[in-house]
C-alpha cells in the first residue's frame, strides 16, 4: 500500500472523500484506463431485464413459461424456431434496434473524453452505439443482439437484417412467426440464431470480432507497465472469465495498477490484490452523473 501511494496521489488524500470524487481523481491520475462493463451498468441506466420493462414486452411468454427475467428467457430452449424468433425478434428490438440512449453511458463517454482508455463488455445490447461511443475502443466479447450466426456455427461469419426482425415482430401471432420468415444459414441451411455465446457451443467470432479483440489486446500490451486503472462497472459473477478474473490477474501482475469495482454486491477479492482494490458501492448512474457534472 505504501508503494502504491507513491504512484497514486489520490490514495494519500482524506479517506472521507465522497466516492464520486475519489473515483474522479483516480480517473484523472491514471495513465491508462481499462473499463470492464457488465449487465449492472445497463440495469443502472434503466435497461433492466426484470420488472415492468420485461412484463410489458413479453406477457404471453411469461404466462406460458413463467420466466423471471429477460436474460434467462432469451437463453431458453424454445419449442421450435418459429417461437424462438418470435421471442428473439421482440427482444432484439427492445434491447438493440429500438434501445434508447442510456444516460449513464453518455456520462461515461463524456468522462473518458481525451482519456487513454479502452472498454471490454459482456453486454450485447446497443448501449454503446446509442451513446455514440468511439466503437474502435469497445470490445464486445459476448456478441451483439443485432447480429445472427449459423446455429451449427458451420462458418465464422455474422449476419444482420433489421427489416426482417421488424417483420417477424409485426407478423407473429400466438408466439410464432410465419414459417417463411425463419432465417437460414446460406452455407448449410441450418436455422440462424442470435450471435451470442453459449457455454457448450461457444460463439461465431467473425473478422469484426477479431479486429475488436486485437485492438483490445494491443491496448493492454501498450499500457501494461503504466499506472493502469482497471475499472469494473456492474460486472457480476456470471462469466468471470471475461472481465473479472483477467482484470484481477493483470492488477496482480502490475504493482502500479489499481482495481476499482463499482458494484453494490461485495464479491470475493483475492488476497494478493486486496491492497490494490477499491470498491465503489454507491449507485452507478449517480456516481457517473456526479463525475460527468464536475468534469
Ligand atoms: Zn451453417
Amino acid at each position: 500500500m505504501q508503494q502504491l501511494k507513491t504512484h497514486w496521489q489520490t490514495l494519500t488524500m482524506d479517506s472521507s472523500l465522497p466516492q464520486a470524487d475519489f473515483l474522479h481523481q483516480l480517473i484523472e491520475e491514471a495513465e491508462a484506463i481499462v473499463i470492464g462493463i457488465g449487465a449492472g451498468m445497463s440495469a443502472a441506466t434503466g435497461f433492466t431485464y426484470v420488472g415492468k420493462r420485461f412484463t410489458d414486452a413479453f406477457p404471453d411468454f411469461i404466462a406460458k413459461y413463467r420466466f423471471f427475467d429477460m436474460l434467462q428467457a432469451s437463453l431458453f430452449d424454445f419449442e421450435d424456431e418459429q417461437e424462438y424468433w418470435a421471442f428473439q425478434s421482440r427482444f432484439s428490438l427492445l434491447n438493440f434496434f429500438d434501445q434508447p440512449v442510456g444516460e449513464a453511458y453518455v456520462n461515461l463517454r463524456r468522462i473518458m473524453k481525451d482519456k487513454n482508455y479502452h472498454i471490454i463488455t459482456t453486454n450485447a445490447d446497443n448501449a454503446f452505439y446509442a451513446a455514440a461511443f468511439d466503437m474502435e475502443k469497445v470490445f464486445r466479447i459476448q456478441g451483439e443482439y443485432g447480429l445472427w450466426q449459423c446455429s451449427n456455427h458451420c462458418h465464422q461469419q455474422t449476419y444482420h437484417d433489421e427489416s426482417l426482425i421488424r417483420q417477424m415482430a409485426q407478423e407473429q401471432s400466438d408466439m410464432k412467426i410465419p414459417a417463411e420468415l425463419v432465417p437460414h444459414c446460406p452455407k448449410c441451411g441450418a436455422v440462424m440464431e442470435i450471435n451470442k455465446r453459449n457455454e457448450e457451443k461457444g460463439m461465431v467470432e467473425d473478422g469484426h470480432f477479431h479486429e475488436q479483440k486485437e485492438r483490445y489486446e494491443k491496448f493492454l500490451k501498450e499500457n501494461q507497465d503504466k499506472k493502469v486503472l482497471f475499472l469494473e462497472i456492474g460486472v457480476g459473477h456470471t462469466t468471470p472469465q471475461f472481465i473479472k478474473h483477467p482484470f484481477q490477474q493483470m492488477t496482480e501482475a502490475n504493482p502500479k495498477a489499481l482495481f476499482v469495482t463499482m458494484n453494490q454486491k461485495d464479491y470475493f477479492i483475492p488476497h494478493a490484490i486486496r491492497p490494490q482494490t477499491m470498491r465503489i458501492d454507491e449507485d452507478i448512474a449517480e456516481v457517473l452523473h456526479t463525475i460527468a457534472l464536475n468534469d
